[in-house]
């Protein structure tokens, strides 16, 4: 067992002390937010997230507590893993004033009672060398040298899927440049590299594709800074290349789907990740790609083709919305129905949002909302991403698309790959449907009387009520 503390309780702060707990470590999960910590505190969880619930209750008030004093967890800490935010600034750089605040805190603690070694371990995704920089700050506010080493543990977790990612990891990757931090970071997942954790009872359950024991890589800490910046700019040049590739599919009438589990069966390229949609969004590819793209230039190096990824993933955007356009003609006063607000199926994470800055769009440009998100609406209202009047949200899908001209599916929900398809059509006033994300097989839907627009599919039309009224018809 290890004494750990985790300061930020966000999607990654909190997974990773759920997951600690449940590895078997003692957590203090902090953060400077007291609304969110007496939240914790009372027995809710503030993200949605499969599986966080039940850790958090396993684990409550036994091998996890909560506390809003950075001072008081590094004190009873071996091991302090910092997870706060690291937005982006104007220029593109990573904001790390929020890294560098606890850093302080964590040694002003350190320096008032100097007994004890400790690791400060990055689990923010920061830039090549944020590893000096923190020591700096540490030393510069009184932490003895000797006494502390600084790590990098990049997670690589994914929204939705964050806890099951944690416990069976492709790959934990721990970057420090001294033998005894090393050695204290491999016993904390040691559960996991030495498979002791998937012997207990009810644990929780494998995805498929699990890859047990876990696998370590250890590596200098500009390593392991740079792995998770390369690792998230390579993944959004992937959706890149393919949202390019489904436009070049558009225009000469083939099947992005097709070319996609052709291009996927060589295992040089692999199928995963290779989805085209409206291209990617959320709080960590666009301000990863950006923040990536600054590192590069200050070392001298001209990444340009991450420039080219970011144009390709904004131009995504607006060659859906003239999907939209095209189907509909005129947008000014038109209805739509919005399935998905949240940057992918699984979470309540609007941040950065393509559906968002999609249906942004098009309320400027006169368009009247329904939408419907399984768990993202409460964080979309809360947010004022919509100041205007002309959204309303829906109880459900059905609900958004009553009366409807057409439905955007913005968000890949499992729950909107099995919607009741008769009844979706019926609620509309018209039978188109906009799929940003493909999530339906177009000769199905031609059947069913929609008008299907997907991407990277040639566009089809209903094969069965033909008596169903044109757009702009009453
Ligand atoms: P988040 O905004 O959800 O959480 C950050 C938390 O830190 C917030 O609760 C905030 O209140 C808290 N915080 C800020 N300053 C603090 C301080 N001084 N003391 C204590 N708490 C403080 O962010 P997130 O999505 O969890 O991301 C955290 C980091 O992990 C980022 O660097 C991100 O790039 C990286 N990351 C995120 C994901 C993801 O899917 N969200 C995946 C991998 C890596």
């Amino acid at each position: 067992m290890v004494k750990v503390s985790v300061i930020g309780s966000g999607y990654v702060g909190l997974v990773a002390a759920a997951c600690f707990a449940e590895l078997g470590h003692e957590v203090i999960c902090v953060d400077n937010d007291a609304r969110k910590i007496a939240g914790l505190e009372r027995g809710e969880t503030p993200i949605h997230e499969k599986f966080l619930p039940e850790l958090l209750a396993r684990h409550r008030g036994k091998r996890i507590r909560f506390s809003g004093s950075v001072k008081d967890a590094t004190r009873a800490s071996q091991a302090i893993f910092i997870a706060v935010g690291t937005p982006p600034s104007e220029n593109g750089e990573a904001d790390l004033s929020y890294v560098e605040a606890v850093s302080r805190e964590i040694a002003r603690a350190i320096a008032a009672n100097p007994n004890e070694y400790k690791i400060v371990v990055e689990k923010s995704t920061v830039p090549v060398d944020t590893s000096q920089g923190v020591r700096r700050v540490m030393e510069l506010n009184g932490a003895p040298s000797h006494l502390f080493d600084v790590a990098s543990n990049p997670e690589f977790l994914r929204e939705g899927t964050a806890v099951t990612d944690f416990l069976y990891p492709d790959r934990i990757v721990i970057g420090a440049d001294s033998e005894r931090c090393i050695a204290l970071l491999k016993k904390i997942y040691e559960p996991l590299t030495d498979g002791s954790y998937y012997k207990n009872k009810n644990i929780i359950p494998e995805p498929d594709d699990a890859q047990i024991p876990a696998r370590l890589i250890a590596t200098s800490a500009k390593s392991a800074e740079l792995i998770k910046h390369a690792s998230n700019a390579f993944l959004a040049m992937k959706i890149s290349f393919i949202n390019a590739v489904a436009a070049v599919c558009e225009s000469v009438g083939a099947d992005v789907g097709q070319v996609r589990e052709g291009m996927g069966a060589d295992i040089r390229i692999g199928k995963r990740f290779l989805y085209p949609g409206v291209g990617y969004g959320g709080s960590c590819f666009p301000k990863d790609v950006k923040a990536f793209r600054a590192v590069a230039q200050h070392c001298g190096y001209d990444f340009g083709l991450l420039d080219e990824v970011m144009r390709i993933n904004d131009d995504q955007r607006q060659r859906f919305i003239k999907k939209v356009r095209n189907a509909l003609w005129i947008l000014k006063g038109k209805r739509l129905a919005v399935l998905g607000l949240a940057f992918k199926g699984g979470t309540d994470d609007i941040r950065d949002s393509q559906a968002i800055a999609i249906v942004q769009s098009l309320l400027k440009e006169g368009c009247t909302i329904a939408a419907y998100d399984p768990a993202a609406m409460p964080k979309t209202q809360a947010s004022g991403a919509f100041s205007s009047e002309a959204v309303f949200f829906a109880a459900n899908p059905y609900d958004a698309a009553k009366d409807a001209d057409a439905v955007l599916v913005l968000t890949e929900w499992e729950e909107f790959a099995s919607l009741d398809l008769e009844r979706l059509r019926t609620a509309l006033k018209h039978p188109i449907m906009v799929d940003g994300r493909n999530l339906y097989q177009p000769q199905i839907m031609a059947e069913l009387g929609f008008t299907y627009i997907s991407v990277g599919r040639p566009d089809v039309s209903a094969k069965k009520n033909a008596a169903v009224p044109a757009p702009g018809a009453d």
